[in-house]
C-alpha cells in the first residue's frame, strides 16, 4: 500500500502501472536514481538529495530526454512521497521512461513519463555484512562500450551486465561482483564504487569506467578531512589483493568493507580502522548526528 508520484499526481501503489508496449521496457532507454532518506532528530533527511536530482537530470541529457518538470518539482515530489508514505527511512526510486505511444529505435514523438516511489529498504546487506565485510569476486563481464562512453549516466540499459556479473558472484558463494573496464582495470561492483586503502592513502578509480557516485564523494571529503590522502587512478585487480582494506561505496550498499577478493584475503580479512572511521561518520552524516 502507499502511494507512487507518477507525472505530477500522487496514485495508490496498486494503480501505478505501466502498458507492456512501454517503449522503455523494450529496448531500456530510461534514466533513474537510488536514493536514501533516513531518520534524523529532526525527523526523516533525504541525504544529498539535490546531487541525485542533478545526477538524474544530466543522465536524462545524455539520453536526449527531457524531463517535463524542474528539478525543484522533481525534488518537492520525493519529499511527498516520503511524508505522504509515513516513511521515517526510504529508499526512493525515481525514474524517467519512454511511453507507449510507438516503438522502433527512432522513438520519435514518445512521452517522457516521471515517477518516485519509495519504500522501507533497510540495508542493502546484512548488518553483520556491514561489520564484517563481504567476499567479492571479478567478474567476466566487463563495463561494456555504453557504460564506458556512458558511465556519467545513471540508464536503465546499463544494468544488464551489472545483473549478470552479480548473478555469476553470488553464484560462487560472494556477495557482489567486482568489474574491470574493456583494458582490465578495476572500475567497480555491480552498484557501487570501490575504494582501497594501502599505506594510509585511499585510491579509487578514476571516473571514466565508473558511476559517478555521490557516495563516493561524500567518501572522499570525509578522508580529506581526515586529512587522508585520495588518489584517483586506474587500480589493478592485484592492488586490490594486496591493498589493506578495501570497501565498497554507493546508495544501497552504503559504506561496506570488502574482506575477500577471488579467495584472497584483504589485509586482516576483518573490517580495516580507517574504513570503520569512514563507515562511522557516514551513518553519523546522513542520519544528521554529525558535529560540523
Ligand atoms: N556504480 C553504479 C553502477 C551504481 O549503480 C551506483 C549506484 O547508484 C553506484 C556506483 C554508486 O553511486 P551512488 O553512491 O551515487 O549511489
Amino acid at each position: 500500500d502507499g502511494v507512487i508520484w507518477l507525472d505530477g499526481e500522487l496514485i495508490p501503489w496498486r494503480e501505478a502501472k505501466t502498458h507492456v508496449l512501454t517503449h522503455t521496457l523494450h529496448y531500456g532507454m530510461g534514466v533513474f536514481e537510488g536514493v536514501r532518506a533516513y531518520s534524523t532528530p529532526k525527523g526523516p533527511a533525504i541525504f544529498r538529495l539535490k546531487e541525485h536530482t542533478d545526477r538524474l537530470f544530466r543522465s536524462a541529457h545524455i539520453l536526449r530526454m527531457e524531463i517535463p518538470y524542474s528539478k525543484e518539482e522533481l525534488n518537492e515530489a520525493q519529499k511527498l512521497v516520503v511524508r505522504e508514505n509515513g516513511l521515517d527511512e526510504a529508499y526512493l526510486r525515481p525514474m524517467c521512461f519512454l511511453g507507449s505511444e510507438g516503438m522502433g529505435l527512432r522513438a520519435e514523438g514518445l512521452q517522457v513519463h516521471t515517477m518516485v516511489a519509495a519504500w522501507n529498504w533497510p540495508s542493502y546487506m546484512s548488518p553483520e555484512a556491514l561489520e564484517q565485510g563481504i567476499k567479492i569476486r571479478t567478474s567476466s563481464y566487463t563495463r561494456h562500450h555504453v557504460n564506458i562512453t556512458m558511465c556519467k549516466a545513471k540508464a536503465n540499459g546499463n544494468y544488464m551486465n551489472s545483473m549478470l556479473a552479480l548473478r555469476e558472484a553470488l553464484d560462487s558463494g560472494c556477495e557482489e561482483a567486482l568489474l574491470l573496464d574493456n583494458e582490465g582495470y578495476v572500475a567497480e561492483g555491480s552498484g557501487e564504487n570501490i575504494f582501497i586503502v594501502k599505506g594510509g592513502v585511499l585510491y579509487t578509480p578514476e571516473l571514466t569506467s565508473c558511476l559517478e557516485g555521490i557516495t563516493r564523494d561524500t567518501i572522499i571529503q570525509f578522508a580529506r578531512e581526515l586529512g587522508l590522502e585520495v588518489r584517483e587512478k586506474r587500480i589493478t585487480r592485484d592492488e586490490v589483493y594486496i591493498a589493506e582494506e578495501a570497501f565498497f561505496t554507493g546508495t544501497a550498499a552504503e559504506v561496506m568493507p570488502i574482506c575477500e577478493h577471488d579467495g584472497r584475503k584483504i589485509g586482516s580479512g576483518k573490517r580495516g580502522p580507517i574504513t570503520e572511521k569512514l563507515q562511522s561518520m557516514y551513518f553519523d552524516q546522513v542520519r544528521g548526528k554529525r558535529q560540523e
